[in-house]
């Protein structure tokens, strides 16, 4: 009904309707994330927690690196060294010994998430070389 009433209205072809339809189509893909989604780890937009913690959403942001990995040659091993900030924050954070803050997870996702872009990369390059031959 509510479909038939904004058609009928012509509310679909307003931006903030287009809008609202971005903003649910993100919550949506969002739910793909395996996230524990604890809103005091989640960053807030207006008093509102977002759909996933902010270290998740970080490492989302770091396969932002991968067209601009292709442009450089990084060895595999750094991939695997960006990795090492985010195992300490999150092994001592899980053994009680400290607490961390959305700075630090966000620091060390956008890290990891680097790191992981290397190695998609690196994967993807090695792949391309077997196909050649
Ligand atoms: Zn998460």
């Amino acid at each position: 009904m509510w479909k038939t009433r904004m058609f009928r209205t012509g509310l679909w072809r307003s931006r903030m309707w287009r809008c609202r339809l971005q903003l649910q189509f993100l919550n949506k893909l969002f739910l793909i994330v395996p996230c524990h989604r604890r809103p005091e780890r989640c960053f807030h937009i207006k008093g509102k927690p977002m759909p996933i913690c902010s270290r998740c959403l970080c490492i989302l942001a770091g396969y932002m690196m991968i067209p601009f990995l292709f442009l450089f040659k990084v060895g595999i091993i750094w991939g695997l060294l960006c990795q090492i900030p985010m195992l300490i924050d999150g092994l001592t954070q899980l053994k009680g010994w400290r607490q961390s803050n959305n700075l630090l997870r966000a620091a060390t996702g956008l890290i990891s998430g680097s790191g992981l872009s290397i190695g998609i990369v690196s994967s993807v390059r090695v792949l391309i070389e077997v196909l050649k031959q």
